[in-house]
């Protein structure tokens, strides 16, 4: 019997998923693409089939209402709901599939629509219902989170007996020609880098803390194989939440994502001025949120596609101890704009957060990756997801470095 794919969401990734979805269709069977502005579905899907030859359906839905996706999955009869939309609208979808019995599965933790705020814990609220249901959700299915969880499953599994330190180490060195713009949903690409930075380390009592830091103050320069060194900052992310709890024995953990000096000047002249705000402003006796204004006026993220060049390289670095000794492991992926859009005419960015989310729904459908309630990525096995990466179009390499290999951080 065939399954019955539905995804949610035509922006960049759910561009990505629908073609990859469609070059996978002997497991995905009927694929219908819904969004709220379905002509992108409908441009989405003709480009699908052009390039592949498969039809997809599309749909309009609002996300924000539930009964509204319920009618949807009811209608199409879902086996699984790939949800591509933006993180606000992560419960509303995971209540619509507890509501029909189907299995979810997302790319970014739930972000309250009026508060710069991003955690699993209401997600994660939701296991029990999953259970009691017999569904499946898979959290965080994209690359960071979604990939570098998996590296470090796959660090564990094969590379150390303890794990004592990991550093998730994020480079996109593509270049789209203008001055500034953001290379996914500008909203949820700028609250991410004007917000504080936050890891996690054990204190001398061995208890886990996360360590607060001013937006954009703790840098090193990282060598990022194929691309070159770097400047990378300290961020908060949202995979060191789940990470802290699954991976025993963990020291400490921190995010760097790299930054050139013209987009952070931009940042922070738009910032001093209030453009990233997110509360409402009276303009003219119109109410405005600062932040979606500026959203209008920058280039759509999917435009930037065909005008970017050079690659991207997430990995992570990870350090630990295996028998007793020492060990070091750099596990890491590059992929190039320009090839990505090549292929299914989006660029790395949205490649890398489309193919996986394909690969996490595969592995539901096949039952390779299955368990009832809400998980993340790290708890299954990595082997099957790994090996889907280098057939999917994201090989990766590992690298075993000296075991005293560290990263030079410093304070800016
Ligand atoms: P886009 O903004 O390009 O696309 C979002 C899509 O969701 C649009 O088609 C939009 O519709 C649709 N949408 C928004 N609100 C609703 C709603 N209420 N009902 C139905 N559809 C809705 O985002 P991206 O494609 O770049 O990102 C998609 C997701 O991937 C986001 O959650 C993002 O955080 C995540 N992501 C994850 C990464 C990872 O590595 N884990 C990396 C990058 C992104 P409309 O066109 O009408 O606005």
């Amino acid at each position: 019997m065939s399954n019955k794919t539905l995804i949610i969401g035509a922006g960049g990734v759910g561009n990505v998923v629908a073609f990859k979805c469609a070059m996978n269709r002997e497991t995905f069977g009927e694929i219908t693409l819904a969004s709220r502005t379905k002509s992108k579905c409908d441009a989405i899907a003709q480009n699908v089939k052009a390039k592949t030859g498969v039809e997809i359906q599309t749909a309009q839905v609002d996300a924000d209402s539930v009964e509204e996706l319920v009618a949807l999955i009811r209608e199409i009869d879902a086996d699984i709901l790939i949800n591509v939309a933006l993180p606000y609208q992560d419960l509303t979808i995971m209540d619509a599939c507890a509501a029909c019995g189907v299995d979810y599965l997302d790319t970014a933790n739930y972000e309250h629509p009026d508060e710069a705020k991003f955690e699993y814990k209401e997600q994660w609220a939701r296991d029990q219902l999953f259970r009691e249901q017999h569904i499946m959700g898979l959290l965080g299915s994209g690359f960071d989170p979604g990939v570098t969880n998996v590296f470090v499953a796959y660090a564990q599994k094969h590379y150390f007996d303890e794990i004592h330190t990991i550093d998730i180490l994020d480079c996109n060195a593509g270049d789209h020609g203008y001055p500034f713009a953001t290379n996914f949903n500008p909203e949820i690409n700028l609250r991410e880098v004007s917000a504080k930075g936050r890891y996690w380390q054990r204190n001398e009592h061995g208890e886990g803390e996360w360590i607060e830091t001013e937006p954009m103050a703790i840098k090193q320069v990282w060598d990022y194989p194929e691309v070159g060194p770097k400047d990378s900052y300290l961020l908060y992310h949202e995979e060191m939440e789940s990470l802290v709890k699954n991976i025993p024995h963990l020291k400490r953990i921190r995010f760097f994502m790299t930054f050139g000096e013209s987009y952070l000047t931009h940042m922070r002249v738009l910032e001093n001025v209030g453009m990233l705000g997110i509360e409402p402003v009276e303009h003219q006796g119109q109410k405005i949120i600062p932040i979606e204004f500026l959203k209008t006026l920058l280039p759509d993220p999917a435009s930037l596609g065909p005008r970017t060049k050079g690659k991207t390289n997430i990995g992570v670095f990870v350090k630990g101890i295996k028998e007793g000794e020492p060990k070091t492991v750099y596990i890491y992926q590059v992929s190039d704009h320009e090839k990505c859009y090549e292929e299914v005419m989006s660029q790395a960015v949205s490649y890398t957060t489309g193919v996986p989310a394909m690969i996490g729904a595969k592995l539901m459908l096949e039952k390779k990756w299955y368990q009832e309630g809400v998980h993340n990525m790290e708890e299954f096995d990595p082997d099957p997801f790994m090996e889907e990466l280098n057939k999917q179009g994201l090989p990766w390499q590992i690298m075993e470095l000296d075991a005293d290999a560290s990263l030079e951080v410093k304070e800016v």
